[in-house]
């Protein structure tokens, strides 16, 4: 193919995705998606799904696959040159798909073959997709015309820089900052894996002596474990005032006039699409149906978890008394005090831990665990394959037939020019095309703790956790059995029940017998004593309830912030903010907090009035979850059931039924509280 972003072995060629090829390339092949559309609005015949569907799903599967390695690359190995292109072919993406959203040729063809006599003859995945596309169509604004139309177009294109810059300027101000100090004296009671990867950081840069940055291993070292008051706080100062007009920052990367525009754009999109608030656009997408529930499901969670909260506060204000603490307990104190009381109390900290998650037992056992579970096979590849970094490895699923399910490249490490966080994205969606499967790829990536003077890598229980719910991401798109790309996986699941699979896998990492296949010490090759694991569940729930109140707060924070309509300044949104710590924060940050300015999931990623998706699908995963504490972890029956009811489903029909398919009724919360160690 003449195509350089496409190729006849589906996997990405990642050494030929130069810069300088990558807007032609972009650019003739949306000139040529945009001829074949042209010719499939003039068919002269019935429109079928073989002769109209069928063409556009290709045309958007190749787009898919060739734009979706730039993004990835973007991602994990920026650079000046790559952004640059990268920020150029993102307004040409979105115009073309809102051109596509807004196209009434096409629209009208969705619309008569879902009229027509052949679509009772239609898969219920082909019916999903008819279903979910004539509301694609409606949210993307088919319906307007003139001057309304010409706005929406803006406002589409607009809100695409936005949620680019304000991502950019996160990651520029967070890069920008970082402390050297030349010997260890401020770094006492920090651990030993932490000061030798701070020393690694400046060595990195040529430097001599340690170097601290907010990436967030370092980040969490610090602000947990360092004795200096002085440098917690200046970590902390630093990490809450990113991208704001706080702090060290500079003013260029401020994100608040971003985060006002951003908001206006959307108000006014729902608005020209007929809805009253950003929030009722947003949850047309969702399981949950309105405003209301949303909030008073939030409302139940934080009434039930708010008296334990207190407890625990409390209990933290008298330990740190009791430790000789004089002073008022600050932000960049409760970490500290918190890691301090639970040594006392459970005697186990992460220290403890980390000789018992080493890389290779820890991913191996992974596999082991979704092995037994739903009866597939995982290998490692290396011959033809290419990698963006020579930590990145590839794998492949296989059933017990030998049919390859699925393929993922994993990349674990925190490193230079890689976006923080973790997160699961799709490489090549699973596709069958005239009886012809192309199997799903997807791309696992990580910023856990690299490996550390020749040692291997040592995780976190944490990190752990973060990495088997990367992988149930994961394995939903690559389980999938659902032949249509746009309900294939992930695709087309609701937002809010999208987090299922992978918050289902992390209630692995607290199963002994599920530890019992990977946390042996890297050296000794001893199991996980009894003692510190019982050490470990004990600690499970301490603080739980803090955790809950706070991810209570940034949803209660973001749904309601998409529910006004009259946000004019960065002001009208800190009021939001406060007024909802008022009612359900025990932690009241100081007035430099901007936390907001760096909450990139409501503003630059998808979680725009849909933040209280992690706990509405907790709620789903903990209450599945507890059918195999009932039924065994590893119970091949039950594994098998969730496989077919849940994982394989992806997006062909609503994410209700699939649960209600598994647990054979509706979801409850208590599961969930009980995981947290909360009474109901
Ligand atoms: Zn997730």
């Amino acid at each position: 193919m003449s195509n350089p972003l496409l190729n006849k072995t589906v996997l990405p060629q990642f050494k030929h995705i130069k810069p300088e090829i990558i807007k032609f390339a972009i650019q003739s092949l949306l000139k040529e998606n945009r001829q074949k559309i042209t010719s499939l609005e003039e068919l002269n015949e019935e429109y079928r799904w073989d002769n109209f569907i069928q063409p556009l799903e290709l045309l958007d599967d190749r787009l898919n696959k060739a734009w979706s390695p730039v993004r990835h690359l973007n991602s994990v190995k920026s650079s000046d040159e790559l952004r640059e292109v990268y920020n150029e072919c993102l307004p040409l993406i979105s115009e073309y798909s809102t051109e596509m959203g807004q196209n009434r040729k096409l629209f009208e063809g969705y619309k008569q073959i879902t009229k027509s006599d052949n679509y009772k003859n239609l898969n219920s995945a082909q019916q999903k997709t008819l279903k979910d596309s004539l509301l694609y169509f409606k949210l993307g604004g088919v319906d307007l015309s003139g001057e309304d139309k010409k706005q929406y177009q803006f406002i589409q294109k607009r809100l695409s820089e936005l949620k680019t810059n304000y991502e950019n300027n996160l990651l520029d101000s967070s890069q920008s900052w970082e402390l050297i100090l030349e010997d260890d004296r401020r770094l006492k009671g920090l651990p030993e894996y932490a000061v030798a990867m701070l020393k690694q950081y400046a060595e990195q840069k040529s430097l001599t002596g340690y170097r601290i940055t907010l990436d967030m291993p370092c980040y969490i070292a610090v602000i947990t474990y360092a004795q200096d008051r002085e440098l917690r706080k200046e970590i902390y100062q630093a990490f809450s005032t990113r991208a704001s007009d706080q702090g060290f920052t500079d003013k260029k990367w401020n994100n608040a006039e971003i985060m006002v525009e951003i908001l206006k754009n959307r108000k006014e999109k729902a608005r020209l699409l007929g809805f009253s608030h950003y929030s009722e656009l947003s949850l047309q997408t969702k399981m949950a149906s309105s405003y209301e529930e949303v909030v008073n499901f939030l409302n139940e969670l934080a009434e039930k978890s708010l008296p334990v909260a207190r407890k625990d506060i409390k209990q933290l204000k008298e330990f740190a008394e009791s430790e000789g603490f004089k002073e008022e307990l600050m932000a960049w104190d409760n970490a500290y005090f918190s890691e301090k009381l639970k040594q006392l109390k459970y005697k186990i900290s992460d220290e403890d831990l980390k000789p018992y998650f080493s890389e290779d037992l820890v991913v191996s056992g992974l596999f082991k665990i979704v092995e037994k579970l739903y009866q597939i096979k995982i290998s490692e590849v290396t011959k033809d394959i290419e990698t963006w970094h020579e930590d990145v490895r590839f794998f492949q699923i296989m059933d017990a037939d030998g049919n390859i399910n699925g393929k993922f490249y994993l990349d674990l490490y925190a490193r230079n020019g890689k976006r923080g966080g973790a997160w699961m994205d799709k490489c090549v969606n699973r596709y069958n095309i005239n009886n012809e499967v192309q199997s799903p790829v997807a791309y696992l990536t990580c910023n856990l703790t690299p490996p550390i003077g020749g040692e291997p890598a040592l995780f976190t229980h944490d990190e752990v956790i973060t990495l088997f719910h990367e992988f149930g991401h994961g394995l939903h798109h690559m389980l999938t059995r659902v032949d249509v790309p746009e309900v294939s996986g992930i695709n087309g699941v609701e937002w809010d029940a999208v987090e299922l699979p992978s918050q289902f896998m992390e209630n692995y990492c607290w199963q002994k017998e599920a530890l019992n296949l990977f946390a042996k010490h890297y050296k000794t090759g001893e199991s996980l004593p009894e003692e510190l694991y019982q050490k470990m569940i004990r600690a499970k729930n301490f603080q739980s309830s803090l955790q809950m109140v706070r991810q209570i707060e940034f949803s209660l924070f973001d749904i309601q912030l998409h529910q006004k309509n009259d946000i004019e300044t960065e002001l009208d949104i800190q009021q939001i903010l406060d007024a909802v710590r008022d009612k359900v924060a025990v932690i009241i940050p100081p007035s430099f907090n901007k936390f907001q300015n760096s909450f990139s999931h409501i503003f630059a990623g998808g979680y725009a009035a849909g933040y209280y998706s992690y706990k509405w699908a907790e709620v789903l995963s903990a209450d599945a979850f507890s059918t195999f504490e009932k039924e065994g972890i590893f119970n091949k029956q039950t594994g098998k059931r969730f496989l077919q009811c849940i994982l394989s489903q992806g997006g062909s029909r609503p994410a209700r039924e699939s649960f209600e398919c598994f647990m054979g009724r509706e979801p409850e919360i208590d599961a969930l509280l009980r995981h947290n160690g909360i009474d109901v």
